[in-house]
């Protein structure tokens, strides 16, 4: 198998088309501005439904072959999350390089919207890990391809309240599936990362009755959210304590062979994108192992979901609506991947994968 090589002295281009990270992309474009030190990659994976709708995430990468992973993984998660969620869109994405607390500034933010302008709504982008609203309006200066602008603005606003929906409905599924009732009163339940998602999803949680546990990097914002919905903190590794459910609610690759090991919880659902570190090794673990997982790209679509609607006409309760759904398709995928003895992610992709096939069918 090819892989990506890029090192700082030698950008080794040869194979790179043929890389199995690259291989089904379609476009991938580096953005570069010394004067406001941007640096991003846009990810535009596959534009079948409908123009690549996916958010720009800002994190201090260790490099930028890690960014270029990530920008990679992501956008052709966002292909299938559209799929399965039956919009009428792409899977892209995009990264800025650098830390969000620190680097971003409003020229920058508004540089990044001149890139996604260059690219004719190829790619529409919005908010993803490090990325609010008002950076969005900045980037609104310079194009017009951007959801998730601010309710004042005309748009509909954060899509992450919409996400922890989805992920609570999902969830539901997933308790529903494995312990007989949707019923989430008195379960352990282990949120990881309590940012804009995260959050919502506790609110959700305490207000369902469950015993909500809760883990982040930040520890004033684990005692914001502790006090406000009576959470318990928990600090250090996730994968020692005792739980029911991990709600994976910050980065990507945290359910791997180690951290499967570990785990006492039955049941996986979190917003997370990109949970499992190998995909279809670590699906087949969890399979194996009798936990439940609810594929990310399923059950994180509230977001998406949300921001779709901006672009035609906004209606609120029409993306819960729609939203709620995922309880449907979840149980949908948990009944396929039973009976045809496959993993619970497989029968999300090839879900997914069959509605691309049709389009592109009647395309041709
Ligand atoms: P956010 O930046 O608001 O929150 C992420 C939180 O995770 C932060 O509080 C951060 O401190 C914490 N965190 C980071 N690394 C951590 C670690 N190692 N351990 C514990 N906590 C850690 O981001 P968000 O918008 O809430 O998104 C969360 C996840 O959900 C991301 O993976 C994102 O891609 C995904 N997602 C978000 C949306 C959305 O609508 N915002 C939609 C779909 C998927």
């Amino acid at each position: 198998m090819n892989d990506l090589k890029l090192t700082d002295s030698n950008l080794e281009l040869s194979g790179v088309f043929s890389a199995e990270a690259f291989k089904s992309h379609e476009q991938v474009v580096f953005c570069h501005d010394p004067e406001t030190g941007l640096k991003a990659i846009i990810g535009i994976h596959d534009t079948t439904l409908g123009p690549a709708l996916g958010g720009t995430r800002m994190w201090s990468y260790q490099n930028e072959h890690e960014a270029i992973r990530d920008v990679l993984r992501l956008s052709r998660g966002m292909t299938y999350k559209a799929s399965i969620s039956g919009l009428n869109l792409g899977g892209g994405k995009a990264v800025i390089i650098g830390d969000s607390r620190k680097d971003k500034t409003d020229a920058l933010m508004q540089k990044f919207g001149e890139y996604v302008n260059s690219l004719s709504g190829r790619y529409i982008t919005a908010e993803d890990v490090g990325i609010n609203t008002h950076d969005m309006e900045m980037v609104k200066m310079k194009t017009d391809h951007v959801t998730g602008i601010p309710v004042e603005m005309g748009g509909s606003g954060d899509p992450s309240p919409v996400t922890a929906y989805g992920v609570f409905m999902g969830m539901k599924a997933a308790a529903h599936y494995k312990f007989g009732s949707a019923d989430l009163a008195g379960k352990r339940v282990m949120v990881q990362g309590i940012g804009h998602v995260g959050e919502t999803l506790v609110k959700y949680l305490s207000e369902a009755g469950a015993q909500v546990m809760i883990n982040d990097i930040h520890m004033d914002r684990m005692e914001e959210v502790a006090t406000k919905y009576q959470a318990q903190i928990h600090q250090g590794d996730v994968f020692t304590a005792d739980y029911d459910i991990y709600a994976p609610c910050a980065l990507g690759a945290t359910v791997n062979p180690e951290s499967i090991e570990r785990l006492s919880a039955t049941i996986i659902a979190g917003a997370a994108n990109n949970q499992l570190a190998n995909e279809h090794r670590d699906a087949e673990t969890l399979k194996n192992k009798g936990i439940l997982y609810a594929p990310d790209f399923l059950i994180n679509a509230g977001g998406l979901i949300n921001v779709y609607s901006e672009i035609a006409k906004y209606d609120r309760a029409e993306s819960m609506r729609r939203t709620e759904n995922i309880y449907d398709t979840t149980l949908a995928i948990f009944r396929k991947a039973e009976i045809e003895n496959i993993t619970t992610h497989q029968a999300a992709l090839i879900m997914a994968e069959e509605r691309i096939a049709k389009a592109k069918a009647e395309k041709n």
